[in-house]
């Protein structure tokens, strides 16, 4: 990631205790409501006071927003309670007529991150201006379109700049509504480890019962604050009603949560952490061996599978590897789930492995089976059929 400069969350000009925190309903729906979850929340430690002025719904006919008129009630909420205040934008008109409101913060939604010509256009709406922006992750499980759009958003100069983690839709079926899949912005982390982490736990949970839990998972990896959703009266909201908070609700939860140190102190806690590591870093190590081990042998059934004119795929030994796995996994206390994707991996790469000896060939190898496949042919798909093809 070309990572230009990013302000520390503590250099950011906006109220900061131990984490930057963000509460706030789903969608303004009149100035009432803002004011009755906004008055809930009164003394809470809110960096800013969230509400979506316009809402990109996946049907059209859903509630989409009151527009600017609710960028109004927004500012009488900052003028009113003393929260600075955060909206998202879609477009350069948003960008324009939050400006026009001195919204203290904007975001980029799930939606928009992976539009290059949306995100683009709202940093050219930016260039210039000094506000914090926050980007959300892409719904699809796409890193780096995520930090494409941080990138754009820094281009523009922005130096205040954040990423926000809301979970990803997936096909497989979870507790959540938008599964975390924290291995995302742990890699995100890794690859841009000044970049403040946010997480948020209201459109990943899509139910309210677990946000704590998740609030308190993306807190022991160490994400710098939350946001969350939160409405005076959830089962009335006219959007995101199961996920949203009550402001007790939300109280409650900010005296559960537990903030994590990166380092333990003292000399016990050090070797017992000496020495448990130790003790990871050589079962890795017997892993990998294990792995190259099993990969030299379905290297070695592959070549005898090309010479017996066999298909790399076994889809019943394969069937039968995957449900053996599992099942032995299962009975040693081991998550299912988690072993069936761990041999969904290996299964993937060990059909690269058999396979590997094709692609050797473009690249002028040539130790494939007599009848295969030459260099030259890789203008085979404007061959006429029937013409020139050996198979
Ligand atoms: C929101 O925060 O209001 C929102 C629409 O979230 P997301 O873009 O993550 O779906
Ligand atoms: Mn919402």
């Amino acid at each position: 990631m070309t990572i230009g400069s990013i302000q520390p969350l503590s250099q950011w000009g906006l109220p900061l205790k131990s984490l930057f925190l963000c509460a706030g309903p789903c969608s303004a729906e009149s100035h009432e409501q803002l004011r009755k979850t906004a008055a809930a929340l009164a003394g809470c430690p809110l960096s800013f006071f969230r509400a979506g002025i316009w809402k990109p719904r996946t049907h059209p006919g859903s509630f989409e927003g009151a527009g600017v008129a609710a960028l109004d009630w927004l500012v009488r909420i900052r003028d009113e309670f003393g929260f600075p205040i955060g909206a998202e934008v879609g477009t350069p008109q948003h960008v324009e007529a939050a400006l026009a409101h001195r919204l203290d913060v904007m975001w980029i939604g799930a939606r928009t991150t992976p539009d290059a010509f949306a995100v683009q256009a709202i940093a050219d709406a930016l260039r210039g201006v000094d506000v914090p922006v926050l980007v959300k992750n892409p719904v699809s499980q796409d890193l780096e379109a995520w930090i494409g759009a941080i990138e754009r958003i820094q281009s523009a100069g922005i130096a205040r700049v954040a990423a926000v983690h809301r979970g990803f839709a997936t096909a497989s079926d979870t507790r959540y509504r938008n599964p975390p899949l924290w291995r995302i912005p742990i890699e995100l982390k890794r690859r841009a480890a000044q970049l403040p982490l946010i997480c948020d736990p209201s459109h990943m949970c899509g139910r309210a019962d677990l946000v704590f839990p998740t609030s308190q998972e993306a807190l022991d990896l160490l994400y710098d604050g939350l946001m969350v959703e939160v409405h005076h009266c959830p089962a009335e909201a006219w959007s995101d009603a199961a996920q949203q908070l009550t402001p007790e609700q939300f109280r409650s939860m900010l005296g559960r949560l537990v903030i994590r140190k990166e380092a333990g102190l003292g000399a016990r806690y050090a070797s017992s952490m000496s020495s448990l590591r130790h003790a990871v870093d050589e079962i890795d190590a017997d892993i990998v061996e294990l792995l190259r081990r099993r990969m030299e042998v379905v290297r070695q059934m592959g070549q005898i599978k090309r010479e017996n004119q066999v298909s790399t795929l076994q889809p019943s030994r394969w069937n039968e590897v995957l449900l053996s796995r599992t099942n032995a996994a299962g009975k040693k206390g081991l998550s299912a789930e988690f072993i069936s994707q761990v041999y969904q991996i290996i299964h993937e790469e060990a059909i690269r492995l058999q396979e590997e000896p094709l692609f050797g060939q473009l690249n002028g190898g040539g130790n494939g089976p007599a009848g295969s496949v030459s260099p030259g042919d890789a203008r085979r798909e404007d061959t006429p059929p029937g013409k020139g093809r050996s198979c």
